[in-house]
């Protein structure tokens, strides 16, 4: 038998956590070997976790075609641009996602090469005293790390007597890979990926009903922002019904049957596709052996304190495994700092400022503190608007819904919160993020030249408002 291989870093996951903190390891000098073992679409292993391959990156491809598609048949004719007979074909669609995610994925293996990175498709399991046991098929291996870096990712939550068979009942994967657009689309969850997956397939012409067990849309949100949202969704024809409980799913003659209670009343109904968004959970399937010293929390998460530290020595976590909202950026970031702290540096991440997104039309996107937090908080603060439809831009793209919400500390200014609804939401928050990672105030916004005419300016006259004095808009 030969002897043993030897890593400064073991990483297990290939995802954005798993890969960046690969390559940041290495890049820190250190023997580094990252197991993965996913499988992609085409059957073959596949880097780049949920993220790369039915998650982030597939889903924006399918909203951008989709995009496309639905400004083509409502907004393309205000600018004197008409069509006949506009079509999508739907498989085209699928491809042109398929060939961005191998893009991508295939992509770090060119960065685990030029950084010196080792990988291996197999599963790793933990054992005891920092050995990781890697399995593929048949073949097993042992390695040994001074660290281990657990990136091990999420996979979808099931709820029960609604079985996903990725042909009918689908979850976020099988969504991705629909190859006729349903007639009718049910969906359980109005959350992110509820919302994103109702865009693509709404504007490709399905009806949409979702069903949400909440009382309230994006619970998570600024209630401001979220009223706006739901204001424009409804426009979009989606059917979102709160307050709902599906009971059950069953496919019969190629449909499927959903019976829900909504107001203490059973109904029932019938759809050509279901797909099942309530949410994800860490994925710790083969990865813990007994006596390996890595705990769960009681919600099923790796446990670790805020330096990503488990309650085994020198074995860490990040990413959608642990605590802390699933996100791609958030997961990345963790990896970067876990690695640096592995190298004696002082790795940093800052979770007050993690943006979330939300990629429908109008998009969603936040950094911070909503409203409703700083009053639960106690915190007296000041808010600022300001609506897209005042922004020359934004009524030059067509695109003139929704508004840019700042709130600063009352006494101090500091930013504490942004929300935006609308255009380009997802670029322009990451000045909010700079700002308030600099911990700035919404004065520094105001003081802060931004070019005319861009959707900037919506910030900037937000920021303008928290004092009362945006120029225009009534203050
Ligand atoms: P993952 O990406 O889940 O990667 C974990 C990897 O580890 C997987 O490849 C898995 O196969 C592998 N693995 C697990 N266990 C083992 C083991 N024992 N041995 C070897 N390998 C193992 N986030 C955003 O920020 N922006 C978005 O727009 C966005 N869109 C999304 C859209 C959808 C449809 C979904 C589902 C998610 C989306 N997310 C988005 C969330 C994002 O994908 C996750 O937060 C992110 O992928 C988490 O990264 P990770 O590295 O922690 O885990
Ligand atoms: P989510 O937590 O965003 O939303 C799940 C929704 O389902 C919630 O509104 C919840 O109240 C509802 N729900 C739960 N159980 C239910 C039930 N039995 N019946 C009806 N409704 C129910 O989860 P998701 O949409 O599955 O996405 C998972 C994670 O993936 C998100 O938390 C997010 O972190 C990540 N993601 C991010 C993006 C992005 O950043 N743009 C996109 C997609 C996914």
């Amino acid at each position: 038998m030969s002897e043993q291989e030897q890593y400064d870093v073991v990483v297990i996951g290939g995802g954005p956590g798993g890969y960046v903190a690969a390559i940041r390891a290495a890049q820190l000098g250190m023997s580094t070997l990252c197991v993965d073992n996913n499988i992609g679409k085409d059957g073959k292993p596949a880097l780049g976790g949920t993220c790369l391959n039915v998650g982030c990156i597939p889903s924006k491809a399918l909203l951008d075609s989709s995009k496309n598609f639905a400004h083509m048949q409502h907004d393309y004719k205000n600018h004197g641009i008409t069509f006949e007979n506009a079509q999508i074909d739907v498989k085209t669609m699928i491809d042109r996602k398929d060939k961005i995610v191998k893009q991508f994925t295939g992509g770090i293996a060119g960065l685990f090469k030029a950084n010196k990175v080792q990988a291996v498709h197999a599963t790793g399991t933990i054992l005891a005293d920092n050995q990781v046991k890697l399995t593929q098929g048949d073949k097993v291996k042992t390695v040994s790390a001074k660290n281990i870096i657990i990136a091990s990712g999420s996979k979808p939550f099931s709820i029960p007597n609604v079985d996903v068979d990725n042909q009918f009942i689908v979850d976020n994967e099988g969504a991705l890979n629909i190859e006729e657009t349903p007639k009718r689309l049910g969906i359980i969850g109005a959350g992110v990926i509820g919302l994103e997956m109702a865009s693509v397939w709404g504007r490709l012409g399905s009806e949409i009903v979702i069903f949400e067990a909440m009382d309230k849309l994006l619970g998570a949100a600024d209630q401001a922002i979220a009223k706006v949202a739901a204001r424009e969704f409804k426009k979009q024809k989606m059917d979102i019904r709160l307050s709902t409980f599906v009971k059950s799913a069953e496919v019969k003659n190629n449909q499927v049957e959903v019976v829900y209670e909504k107001d203490g009343e059973k109904h029932t109904e019938t759809f050509d596709k279901l797909l099942v968004a309530v949410g994800r959970k860490a994925n710790t399937e083969n990865l813990l052996s007994q006596g390996c010293g890595v705990e769960l929390t009681d919600r099923g998460q790796i446990q670790v304190n805020d330096l990503s530290q488990t309650t085994a020595t020198n074995i860490w976590a990040i990413g959608d495994a642990v605590r802390g909202p699933m996100l791609a950026h958030k997961a990345s970031e963790e990896g970067i700092a876990v690695a640096e702290r592995i190298a004696g540096q002082h790795g940093h991440i800052d979770f007050n400022t993690v943006p979330w997104v939300i990629y429908t039309e109008p998009e969603i996107a936040w950094v911070g503190k909503t409203e409703e937090q700083l009053k639960e908080e106690g915190v007296e603060y000041n808010v600022g608007t300001f609506p897209f439809a005042a922004i020359g831009r934004a009524v030059a793209m067509n695109q003139p819904e929704g508004m840019v919400k700042l709130i600063a500390d009352k006494e101090t200014d500091t930013l504490l919160g942004a929300h935006i609804v609308g255009a380009n939401a997802s670029e322009l928050i990451a000045e909010c993020v700079v700002t308030m990672e600099f911990q700035g105030c919404a004065e520094d916004l105001a003081r802060i030249i931004h070019a005319h005419p861009t959707l900037s300016e919506a910030v900037h006259e937000a920021a303008l408002s928290v004092d009362k004095r945006a120029i225009h808009k009534m203050n």
